[in-house]
């Protein structure tokens, strides 16, 4: 079974949001959901630039979930303030 996750990010510098598809490796401590997936080291480990102006600073808005290209799950992220 493959599993990928479809993060959405919001470009803190230009207002944009661009997806992001992460796969993660079959090996034994990857991420198999959501929430795995947040407390990951994968997760920070990937680097996200936006398409429009090339900032690496973006905050996750949406992840959603999928196995073998079916959608699983969707979560929504809540902005930290
Ligand atoms: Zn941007």
């Amino acid at each position: 079974m493959s599993i990928a996750f479809k993060v959405y990010v919001h470009c803190a510098n230009c207002q944009k949001n661009y997806g992001s598809l992460l796969e993660p490796p079959d090996a034994e401590d990857s991420p198999q959901d959501i929430d795995e997936l947040l407390e990951s080291n994968f997760l920070r480990e990937q680097k996200f630039m936006c398409r429009e102006c090339e900032s690496p600073i973006g905050i996750i808005t949406d992840i959603k979930e999928l196995r073998n290209d079916q959608l699983v799950a969707v979560r929504r992220l809540e902005p930290c303030s």
